[in-house]
């Protein structure tokens, strides 16, 4: 009885953990965006400069990226196995505000055979088949990069796997609730986040007026040009985040994991089961994908695949 008593208790604190006990600050900037139609016709901002970096090849299981329950995956026949996805980071280059991150990439420290990571969730991630291609910290380097801050899509593991190549004044800024979200999984990898993020960096949660409104999505306007939209995506996480980049080289849409691939951004077919909350997931989905209809030549950029140029989307 008691015995049982102890292993319940031990349950309920472990199971009651955030995704870190890192100190949160809720943060109010930009502008509430309220989009009117005419807004993406008139745009008069400040494009930025936008790059895009694959940091890793990696391999992961189809189940957990694509809902293989979704009668358009079974009628495409598509079955568990491994799909070949990588991972992404982003810079953005505004003229008067600076170069800002979207996600973290991958560190040096995944470079060598002993990763910062413990055993047991480097097998759960099939951290064997991560291939670094570009560490942020050559990113940064290479091209001189002064960075301000980094956005984080989410706080899934392989989202924050770059943050130790970056200077400890970078600000780390994610979505309503992304760090205090309890749950017994979070119990098991909180120690391995704080360890990736360091131990005493503070995350900066985005305050969202719940009036702002982007094609059903709440958004702000984050330097006050337009230039730059993120948008609260919620479902894969609870506070994920999607941004529409006006950039030189056109519109750019970061979905983040609100869908990982091609094919699920091609169908409207939400992720698998590393997605929290299917419903909400499919709700900002479809969303996105309105909003991406509406804009002609708009470039879309899934969680961990790339679209192919020949893929054309009806
Ligand atoms: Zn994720």
């Amino acid at each position: 009885m008691i015995k049982s008593l102890i292993v319940i208790q031990i349950f309920l604190i472990i199971a009651n953990c955030s995704v870190t006990s890192l100190k949160t600050n809720q943060i109010e900037r930009g502008i509430p965006y309220i989009y009117q139609i005419s807004d993406l016709d008139k745009n008069k901002s400040t494009p930025i400069k936008f790059y895009k970096f694959i940091s890793a090849d990696w391999e992961v299981a189809r189940e957990g990226l694509i809902n293989l329950n979704d009668p358009i995956s079974k009628s495409n026949k598509l079955e568990k196995g491994t799909e070949k996805i990588q991972i992404y980071t982003y810079a953005i280059e505004h003229p008067l505000h600076g170069v800002y991150f979207i996600d973290s990439g991958v560190s040096v420290e995944f470079l060598g055979k002993e990763k910062p990571i413990s055993g047991m969730i480097g097998s759960v991630m099939n951290i064997g088949k991560l291939k670094v291609l570009n560490t942020s910290r050559d990113i940064v380097s290479k091209n001189k990069f002064r960075v301000r801050g980094i956005f984080f899509t989410h706080m899934h593991m392989d989202h924050i796997m770059g943050v130790s190549d970056f200077m400890d004044d970078v600000q780390l800024i994610t979505g309503p609730g992304e760090n205090g979200k309890k749950s017994f999984v979070n119990s098991i990898i909180q120690g391995t986040n704080e360890r990736l993020i360091g131990e005493d960096r503070e995350i900066n949660e985005l305050v969202f007026n719940e009036k702002s409104n982007f094609f059903g999505l709440n958004a702000i306007d984050y330097f006050g040009d337009k230039s730059f939209i993120i948008l609260y995506s919620p479902g894969h996480t609870v506070g994920s985040l999607a941004f529409l980049i006006n950039s030189e080289s056109g519109y750019q849409l970061i979905l983040g994991d609100t869908c990982h691939t091609e094919f699920g951004w091609i169908h409207n077919v939400t992720p698998g089961e590393f997605t929290e909350d299917q419903q909400m997931n499919k709700v900002s989905l479809n969303s996105l994908q309105s909003l991406a209809k509406s804009i002609p030549g708009i470039q879309v950029h899934p969680g961990h695949q790339s679209l192919s140029q020949s893929v054309e989307k009806d």
